[in-house]
């Protein structure tokens, strides 16, 4: 079995990155459901997928990615115009799927697109509601420690005993990170700077990337919130220009208002993706500058 996978993998090098590239858009399609219905309190699982006006979509209508674009981005059963959103969501996770297997050993890269999947369904929910469900916070936290014991090198450990330590200690330190941030900043600027979702998930990082990696995507996080927040500022001004109005759609009411408080949780989880990929190097980097 391992030597024909093996010989697979050495004749077509790209068969395997193809087929998880068609894996992660069909687990992006269910990240779909997780976005649209963990928020509402719906069950991810029952009833099949539908349409807003309520119609079952058929299975040859819900191809991810390719689906979106035969239908040209509306509903067959009523002509709704399906978000761009959905075919995106796919099409990331399945290139993150299809990445992480060609470029990261295969010990690394399942963990990496487990992770993927978390980010992605924590992402797009923090950005919509401002809020991080707990279910899913918590499984972010049980899977990270699950993952730290079963894929060792992800934490650079040599055995499952190992990992799981690693795992433990990211958790309690990204937790403790954020809960004593919270906790300050609530006292200084006497607002909330950072929401209790956020310690979970900060935590949860960790358990995936252990200490450093949560420490690294606290740090990093608000340089990009900084950065977006500038960026905000930019189209906001822009989007009070006549024409750009006219064209403004539906979508944008809800990120274009400026002055309304972020969500953190995107930032936190880009910063850890950006770990995940550079960030050994980062700080090597970093390091190097300070020796120099
Ligand atoms: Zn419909």
């Amino acid at each position: 079995m391992l030597s024909l996978f093996q010989e697979v993998n050495i004749a077509f090098p790209w068969f395997f990155t193809g087929a998880f590239f068609v894996l992660g858009s069909v687990v992006g399609s269910f990240l779909n459901v997780c976005i649209y219905r963990i928020p509402n309190g719906e069950s991810v699982v029952s009833p099949g997928s539908h349409c807003a006006c309520g119609k079952p979509i058929p299975i040859w209508l819900n191809v991810p990615v390719l689906a979106w674009f035969f239908l040209r981005g509306k509903a067959a059963c009523c002509g709704r115009k399906i978000s761009l959103r959905y075919p995106a969501v796919e099409l990331l996770t399945a290139v993150v799927f299809a990445a992480s297997w060609h470029f990261l050993p295969w010990d690394i890269a399942v963990p990496a697109m487990i992770f993927s999947a978390f980010a992605i369904v924590l992402a797009f929910i923090d950005w919509d509601t401002m809020y991080l469900p707990d279910s899913v916070n918590a499984s972010f936290v049980l899977v990270g420690l699950m993952c730290s014991a079963a894929f060792p090198p992800l934490l650079g450990a040599g055995n499952a005993v190992e990992g799981l330590f690693s795992g433990i200690i990211g958790l309690g330190v990204g937790s403790m990170t954020a809960y004593w941030f919270r906790y300050f900043a609530s006292l200084v600027f006497r607002r909330e700077a950072m929401g209790e979702g956020d310690v979970i998930l900060l935590g949860g990082i960790g358990a995936f990337l252990g200490w450093e990696g949560a420490l690294f995507s606290f740090f990093f996080s608000s340089f990009i919130g900084l950065f977006a927040v500038l960026l905000a500022r930019i189209f906001s001004l822009r989007k009070t220009e006549p024409e750009m109005k006219e064209t403004a759609s539906a979508d944008d009411e809800t990120d274009g208002n400026a002055s309304s408080p972020f969500p953190l949780g995107p930032w936190l989880i880009l910063a850890a993706v950006i770990y995940f990929v550079v960030g050994a190097k980062l700080i090597a980097f970093y390091f190097s500058v300070l020796g120099a």
